[in-house]
């Protein structure tokens, strides 16, 4: 028997019941978890490495605890590659966990140019499962949704595909679309995707792409919300709609499936569900008419009347796709999703009426033990070319202090070990005892020629100063990457800019300046002033350069739910779609 309204009230009380309770004694939990992880994991061979044959069983846990982070050193993903190398040829001795891991997941960033691995088993799934449970019980306290509804989700998997010692590998997130807790959160939550698995794991996203606004169209009244796990996917979803709302019409009125769809599976299953609807086709066809001539300014709202909001990652990364989707999303809210990583999920949005911008992840202490390392700002004049931070000795998550930037440090039951995330955070308050985490930037400098130091954050704000330049035009810009041009003396930064619409040249070159003024790295303004780094270019390429990039990364087998344009990138075959497609170049008159 499906479960009530009221079933899904308690259910929802009871999450948050559970996540207040863990959040109010956090430090106590987290001393606990750290005890179960190594506990379940005891005389693995990493562990071994380190702790010898230590008898944990005996031990207090804090003692434990302290013990465990004076022998484990803080580890890289290099660190544990060559374990997880054996893992993934075939090697089940227990080298990283006791229970034998079947699955790889990729993270997103690369080793030394390989792909990342990392280890992937039912309690990463269990995991997901219980944090989209609890943040939607979150969300439908201050935006309630009908249950029995549907979602449109934008969602795809990439091809699973086995490892040579025959482990299954793909992203986290199509391991995920494939579990059995995918189909439990689903009459959980008694919200039902519109499409089938079919659609979802095509492996091809631009009939995925398609199939999932067909569908959502045709359940168009019953859409409850609009979601993807990154907002890239969302808006790269409506911008399609654009071009293709004809079509999708002309399926809806014949209840027909456009020739576009060719995988036999993902046509039969589609054509399952559609059938003739004249009424529902003209009723579409005259909004997209009208949605045309505002530039599809609301055209969520406007199409799916009964959505109650849209809902996906749009903090870091995501941040520059945040106009797009606040044009096509009108007055609907807009919810910041949750914070994780292939390798852990971190915290939970716990306020989703905040706006995108101010939105913080209260860290859920049962997942994983977390660490955090402060990080301090550098001395402008010290010029390290590793970093712009300096640290001070890791802290558990009971002594994180309010205000304080961190690198978090996680030991997970997937077995990785005080390993490094590399993102960097900010505790911005606290919910109960757990800390609110501000999401900052990726660690790692993106730019760098010499003693200049910019993050992926402050690139993205001098786009912003740069491009806020197109506000007096038609025009937008839709992607961005960079590159540090280093093999030309000086070295120099190069900004790829995609462009929608016309702009003059004069106003280019002016975005080209400007982006290159706004750059406030200490390190990179004297090198300007002395010409060390010369000045920045700013390269226009071609429409649809970024859907290529997308194409190669989904062809290396990553998934369009997980993707993330790169914001810099020194790969050359990146470089060379880039430059190929380049069909204008600037270059800055700061700094005389
Ligand atoms: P992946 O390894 O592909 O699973 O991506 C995980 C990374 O995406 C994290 O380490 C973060 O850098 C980023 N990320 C995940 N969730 C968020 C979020 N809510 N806000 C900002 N960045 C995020």
């Amino acid at each position: 028997m499906e479960p009530s309204a009221n079933d899904k009230n308690c259910e929802d009380y009871e999450i948050i019941r559970w996540f207040e309770e863990v959040a109010e004694n956090a430090g106590f939990v987290q001393t606990r978890i750290l005890g179960r992880i190594l506990e379940v994991n005891f005389g693995v061979e990493y562990l071994k490495k380190w702790m010898g044959d230590i008898r944990i069983q005996e031990m207090e846990p804090s003692s434990l605890e302290s013990l465990y982070t004076t022998l484990v050193p803080l580890a890289s993903h290099a660190d544990l590659e060559p374990y997880i190398h054996r893992i993934a040829d075939g090697d089940t001795s227990s080298l990283l966990t006791q229970e034998p891991i079947t699955t790889l997941s990729l993270s997103s960033g690369t080793t030394e140019g390989r792909q990342k691995y990392v280890p992937f088993t039912c309690h990463s799934s269990q995991t997901t499962l219980q944090i989209f449970r609890l943040a939607a019980a979150y969300r439908s306290m201050v935006y309630p949704i009908r249950a029995g509804g549907r979602i449109l989700e934008f969602i795809y998997s990439s091809k699973q595909f086995k490892t040579k010692g025959g482990l299954t590998a793909g992203t986290a997130t199509t391991h995920y679309f494939a579990s059995e807790e995918f189909k439990i959160k689903q009459k959980k939550t008694k919200s039902f995707t519109c499409s089938p698995d079919e659609v979802i794991s095509s492996g091809d996203y631009k009939q995925s792409t398609y199939c999932h606004l067909l569908l959502g169209l045709v359940f168009s009244d019953q859409v409850e919300f609009i979601t993807s796990t990154f907002a890239y996917s969302m808006v790269q979803a409506f911008t399609v709609l654009e071009e293709i709302w004809i079509d999708i019409c002309r399926d809806i009125r014949e209840g027909i499936l456009s020739s576009r769809i060719t995988l036999p599976k993902m046509r039969k299953a589609v054509l399952k569900i559609i059938s003739p609807n004249i009424s529902l086709a003209s009723r579409i066809e005259e909004k997209c008419k009208e949605l045309e001539v505002l530039n599809w300014f609301s055209l969520i709202p406007k199409l799916w009347p009964n959505a109650k909001y849209v809902y996906s990652i749009m903090t870091g990364s995501m941040q520059p796709y945040l106009k797009k989707l606040r044009h096509f999303a009108g007055d609907l809210p807009i919810v910041s999703a949750d914070y994780g990583s292939t390798e852990s999920w971190i915290g939970v949005n716990v306020d989703p009426s905040f706006p995108p911008d101010d939105v913080t992840f209260a860290v859920i202490p049962t997942f994983s033990y977390f660490e955090f390392i402060p990080l301090y700002r550098q001395n402008p004049d010290y010029s390290s070319t590793i970093d712009d931070f300096i640290e001070s000795e890791p802290v558990p998550l009971s002594q994180v202090k309010l205000g304080q930037q961190y690198e978090v440090v996680l030991t997970t039951f997937t077995g990785l070990y005080r390993y490094r995330l590399g993102d960097v955070v900010e505790v911005a308050g606290f919910y109960k005892k757990t800390p609110k985490l501000n999401f900052i930037c990726r660690r790692k400098l993106i730019l760098t020629v010499n003693i200049d130091k910019n993050t992926e954050k402050d690139l993205q704000v001098v786009v912003e100063r740069g491009s806020q330049l197109l506000s007096r035009t038609r025009a937008e810009l839709v992607d961005f990457t960079s590159h540090a041009d280093i093999a030309n003396q000086p070295g120099h930064y190069i900004i790829y800019w995609e462009i929608k619409g016309e702009v003059e040249d004069r106003i280019l070159g002016e975005c080209c300046r400007e982006m290159d003024a706004s750059f406030v790295d200490h390190g990179y303004v004297v090198s300007r002033r002395t010409n060390s780094i010369g000045p920045l270019e700013l390269r226009i390429v071609e429409k649809g350069t970024f859907k290529k990039i997308l194409e190669c990364f989904i062809g290396n087998g990553g998934a369009m739910s997980q993707f993330k344009t790169p914001r810099c990138t020194s790969n050359q075959v990146l470089l060379r779609i880039l430059n190929a497609c380049t069909i204008k170049r600037f270059h800055s008159t700061a700094y005389g």
